[in-house]
């Protein structure tokens, strides 16, 4: 027989860490990498927030061993994730129609209810938004699916083509998946108004779609209630709901790989079984989920103190964000005049579609060291105030 690797050809390089290697090799020392996907601080720095920072010195006092977590993760966090998702009083909570389990991060949220669906789903179509999160197509058609995409993006307009991407969801056989992004579309930082939101809703469920909502940056809109809220509206409108949740950036723990997947059904019958082969997924494919990341956020959630103190540094994020796109959509304008950079304003979370092509992407890195994806999403929250300017100037430059 063949030897077993001999045949297996390369796999396609991953777009964004393609970008890291070359940002890595690159000997200029004002070289700037606006291609992550994190959130740095004014000095350039992944931060550790002090909310978690006083949450360890917590846990290290108790001193507490480290034994295997429940398959479903550490019950104290599910519970209080759930009330941050889908908001206290969500009527599916009292009828038990809710569950929650901790999950490797939303990466691993969304790999977890792939497989559920995969398995249980008459339909295994899905529907993305064009463009969406990378790693979303991967993602599900390791599973097993079958990945469409329905209209989002409009360049000509930066804007977000609202009647196509109806036109699209109306025309989804019955028992779809449709994955939304809750807030801070990535990649475009163009997020649907109330308004349209209402109307995503009462086509999905006269369509009976089944919605998976992908949350990756509450907080980073409008508030983490806010930002929440859209959750919940589901939740009451729909009677089936997927939600993959994320705290990698709204509480700075990247590598902690913590994050939640939480589903509701129509009965607490239907939930109580469907919770049974949510375990089995997890149980076959990493037992049951790592402790440090969930012991963290459950002590910064379940005290008053240091929920206040994240609020609080979450805000400071969001804030610096937005000062830096407006900086940026100011200096732009002085020194471009003949071009409307408003659109950078009105865009939510860590990105922007820039409006840069690939040519000018390329044009950014082989003549300032400067570095975006192709597609001219460019990271807000790697600008600061000492990069800022050198930015401007070459956007400007190439546009
Ligand atoms: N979903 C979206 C839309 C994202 O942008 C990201 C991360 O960039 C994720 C999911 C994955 O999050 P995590 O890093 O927690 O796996």
């Amino acid at each position: 027989p063949e030897p077993l690797f001999s045949a297996i050809p390369m796999a396609p390089r991953d777009p964004i860490l393609g970008i890291t290697e070359s940002f890595n090799a690159d000997q200029n020392p004002e070289k700037i990498n606006l291609g992550v996907g994190v959130y740095y601080d004014d000095n350039g720095k992944v931060p550790l927030l002090k909310c978690v920072q006083q949450a360890e010195t917590m846990m290290l006092e108790k001193a507490a061993p480290h034994t295997y977590l429940p398959i479903d993760g550490l019950p104290a966090f599910n519970t209080a994730v759930q009330k941050m998702v889908f908001g206290e009083g969500c009527r599916g909570f009292d009828e038990k129609r809710i569950m929650t389990v901790q999950a490797l991060g939303g990466t691993g949220a969304l790999r977890i209810g792939a497989d559920f669906i995969s398995r249980f789903s008459a339909s295994s179509h899905i529907w993305i938004s064009n463009p969406s999160w990378e790693n979303h197509r991967a993602l599900f058609e390791a599973d097993g699916f079958t990945v469409h995409t329905y209209p989002y993006y409009d360049g000509e307009t930066r804007s977000i083509n609202f009647n196509g991407m109806i036109a699209e969801l109306k025309s989804m056989p019955s028992g779809s998946t449709v994955l939304l992004h809750a807030c801070c579309h990535n990649p475009t930082g163009l997020d649907l108004s109330d308004g349209q939101w209402d109307e995503v809703i009462a086509v999905i469920s006269e369509r009976s779609l089944i919605p998976f909502l992908d949350m990756a940056y509450q907080g980073f809109a409008q508030s983490l209630e806010a930002d929440g809220r859209i959750i919940r509206r589901f939740a009451d409108n729909c009677p089936y709901l997927l939600v993959s949740n994320s705290y990698s950036k709204s509480f700075s723990l990247y590598g902690e790989r913590i994050g939640a997947f939480s589903f509701v059904a129509r009965s607490a019958d239907e939930a109580t079984r469907a919770l049974s082969q949510v375990k089995r997924v997890i149980r076959t494919n990493y037992s049951n989920p790592s402790r440090h990341g969930a012991e963290i956020v459950t002590t910064v959630l379940s005290s008053p103190e240091l929920y206040t103190m994240w609020d609080n540094e979450l805000s400071d994020m969001r804030s610096r964000i937005r000062q830096m796109r407006e900086k940026l959509a100011q200096d732009l304008s002085a020194l471009r005049e003949d071009l409307d950079f408003s659109y950078i304003i009105t865009q939510n979370g860590l990105f922007s579609y820039s409006g840069l092509n690939k040519k000018q992407v390329e044009q950014l890195r082989d003549e300032h060291s400067i570095y975006a994806v192709d597609t001219g999403r460019i990271c807000v929250a790697a600008l600061n105030s000492g990069n800022i300017g050198r930015v401007v100037k070459a956007i400007a430059q190439v546009l």
